[in-house]
């Protein structure tokens, strides 16, 4: 069988390929090239990228050089289509470092070429599915009930699919998605290159926009759901209200409504939780917010029967959410007031907005390993180097200001991009100018749309705090009035209690609920002790603010997650939990390493990574090549098994 990633085999004219390359990114062209003639001369002369940047694909080439490339890579592809477009030979693992060197201008070290190997899959194995050993009737007699129909819940679902594990998915929404389920608001679109985001077996050539929105996400979600037969294994419109451990049939009783309101207790041998971290929305009490007249909803409940053209719409709060929403609504809406209370820090990302271009999407489709690379190219830049980059340096003077020299240097850059955007306007300067140090707060992704959209007439940015609601306008503290007929909160999610409102009942009754208060924590941000056979994806300790994609880190957890089960099933166990020495040492050192980043400095005052001491317990402070290594396996030695 071809390797799925060796490209589909094509008849394209002369003419018609040479357009295309006009719209592929050149550097990953020539490693394509390379796979096609097996000879990397091309990529051992003159003609290289000078360097690499977040979401910058053409490697800062010139025109001469890249018009170069083109006509060579005409040449080969005519030949290549010519001989019948012939699967190419592998390439040596040498000749694969040396590729990866090249396309992104630096030696990648030794230590991630495992990780990225296998998550380009160039050999087109998927080795993060767990093979399975144990025999049909012992894992058949081990269901497993898994929560939420998201990103993860899906991969859950796949995964153990493969394994030959029965398994329900119990999902709230009508659909699946999750995020990309809930947050239909205008403009909801992923920060992450969907070359990138998406699973790495399930790779698409078919994205119309680099950053995709909400329907184009949904959507893929949905054919992978399809292809791998998940959706009959679905209870939708279902809602957990909590789950339950009986140490002496080692089962959990997993409690069930539907939207009738019936309820069903669901029998299982383990748990995965799959919902997230940004699924409960949090809006603030303001005083007054019942007594105002018009619609007024949640970001991630937008409410499509409210038409917002010609009305005064207040949004409250702005960060990733109300920056996409801003900008997609200003235009149509009479009045748009921003009320934001803490300014957001953003880069410039110029294909934020951008389509995929026909030539661009025929590579993908045809090019051997083309989209692998490209894969590459776009993870590498958001792979570690972020954690390094939110590291204080204790000595660095000015700790409000910036956390380190490189953090500084962030911040000049930052600011002069957000002040080459609003020219001489020093109210608006002071307003959008974060005083904390940059990447302190997740970090937003721009190409300019929402510092254009707060220099419309009709569009105010309002940084006075609220004092309260009246029925048709909402109140700063200075006693201005701000008329609205809209009001769309934007104030995000719940980050901080995980699982929360599940009632989660683990060994002897205790309630996961009260176990953890504020400070949420997992082993690996997977296990918990005394909640045997309760695995979290995305659990607490695992959101990425430094880089990386949360699908990445779902294939990490997942693949840990099957080969716990299947530890289980082939030693004829009843349960599994963490030893309480490795949870607790996980938590103190996940802590420590926490202290040690721009998050948790003091000059940040507000944000969803702060639980309300001011302490994080969401995110992770880990680099991703050390959390692939720990979990590409359990280690059994890890858990107490019963
Ligand atoms: P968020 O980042 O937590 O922003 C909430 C906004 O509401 C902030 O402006 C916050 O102000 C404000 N707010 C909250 N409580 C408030 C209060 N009591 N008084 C005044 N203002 C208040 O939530 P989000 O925008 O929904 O985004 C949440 C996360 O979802 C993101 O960080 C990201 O992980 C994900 N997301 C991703 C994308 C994407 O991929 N592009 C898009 C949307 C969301 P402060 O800043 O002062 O707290």
């Amino acid at each position: 069988m071809r390797n799925p990633h060796a490209g589909v085999p094509f008849d394209t004219s002369d003419e018609d390929i040479a357009v295309a390359l006009e719209d592929v990114s050149i550097p990953t062209l020539m490693l394509s090239l390379v796979h096609m003639t097996g000879d990397p001369g091309l990529i051992r002369g003159r003609l290289k990228p000078a360097g690499l940047f977040l979401n910058e694909v053409q490697g800062y080439m010139s025109e001469e050089d890249k018009a170069e490339v083109r006509a060579i890579a005409l040449d080969t592809i005519r030949s290549y289509r010519d001989q019948g477009c012939p699967e190419p030979e592998p390439v040596s693992a040498d000749m694969l470092h040396e590729m990866m060197n090249w396309l992104v201008c630096e030696e990648v070290p030794d230590e991630y070429v495992p990780m990225l190997m296998e998550e380009m899959e160039l050999d087109g194995t998927d080795v993060r599915r767990v093979d399975v050993s144990a025999n049909t009737s012992d894992r058949e007699a081990f269901p497993v009930v898994v929560i939420g129909c998201g990103q993860s819940g899906l991969l859950a679902g796949i995964r153990l699919k493969e394994a030959g594990i029965p398994f329900t998915i119990v999902e709230k929404n009508a659909g699946i998605g999750g995020t990309w389920w809930e947050n239909s608001y205008p403009g909801a679109r992923v920060d992450v290159g969907n070359h990138f985001y998406c699973y790495s077996f399930e790779p698409s050539d078919t994205w119309t926009e680099y950053f995709a929105q909400q329907p184009e996400l949904q959507a893929y979600f949905e054919a992978v759901m399809t292809r791998h037969g998940i959706g009959l294994h679905v209870r939708w419109e279902t809602e957990v209200l909590g789950a339950a451990w009986d140490d002496h049939s080692g089962t959990w009783s997993v409690r069930t409504r539907e939207q009738d309101g019936t309820e069903t207790t669901l029998v299982a041998r383990a748990v995965i939780s799959a919902v997230g971290q940004l699924n409960r929305p949090s809006i603030p009490e303001i005083p007054g917010q019942d007594t105002f007249t018009g619609p007024a909803f949640h970001s991630a409940r937008w409410d499509h029967t409210v038409e917002l053209a010609g009305k005064r719409v207040a949004m409250i709060g702005a960060g990733a959410s109300g920056f996409q929403i801003a900008p997609a609504i200003a235009a149509e809406v009479e009045q748009l007031t921003v009320f934001q209370r803490t300014a957001q820090w953003m880069f410039p990302n110029p294909n934020y907005h951008e389509a995929v271009g026909p030539g661009v999407r025929w590579a993908l489709h045809h090019l051997p390993f083309y989209g692998r690379w490209y894969r590459f190219l776009i993870f590498w830049p958001g792979c570690d180097k972020g954690l390094e980059a939110a590291r204080v340096d204790p000595d660095y003077p000015d700790q409000q200001r910036a956390v380190s020299e490189m953090n500084e240097f962030t911040r000049q850059m930052c600011t002069e991009w957000i002040t080459s955007q609003i020219g001489d306007a020093p109210d608006l300067a002071a307003k959008v100018i974060p005083d904390y140090p940059a990447t302190g707060k997740r970090t937003l992704q721009d190409n300019g749309s929402w510092l254009r959209t707060l220099t419309r007439d009709n569009v105010e940015l309002v940084r006075t705090g609220i004092d309260h609601i009246e029925p048709d306008a909402v109140v700063t503290v200075d006693g201005r009035r701000y008329p609205a007929d809209v009001i769309v909160y934007a104030t995000g999610f719940h980050a901080n209690r995980v699982l929360w409102p599940m009632e989660i009942t683990g060994r002897d009754g205790v309630d996961l609920r009260s176990l953890w208060g504020e400070r949420p924590a997992a082993y690996l941000g997977i296990t918990v002790p005394g909640f045997p056979n309760l695995f979290c994806m995305y659990g607490p300790g695992t959101n990425l603010a430094h880089g990386g994609s949360l699908i990445f880190h779902s294939e990490c957890q997942m693949r840990y997650i099957t080969g716990c089960i299947e530890e289980l099933i082939a030693g004829g166990h009843r349960s599994m939990e963490p030893r309480q020495e490795k949870y607790d040492e996980w938590h103190e050192r996940s802590q420590n390493e926490l202290k040690k980043l721009v998050w948790s400095q003091p000059s940040v005052k507000h944000s969803f990574f702060k639980n309300a001491y001011g302490e994080i317990h969401i995110l992770s402070p880990w680099r991703l090549v050390d959390y692939w290594n720990w979990t590409k396996q359990p280690e059994m030695d890890d858990f107490v098994v019963r």
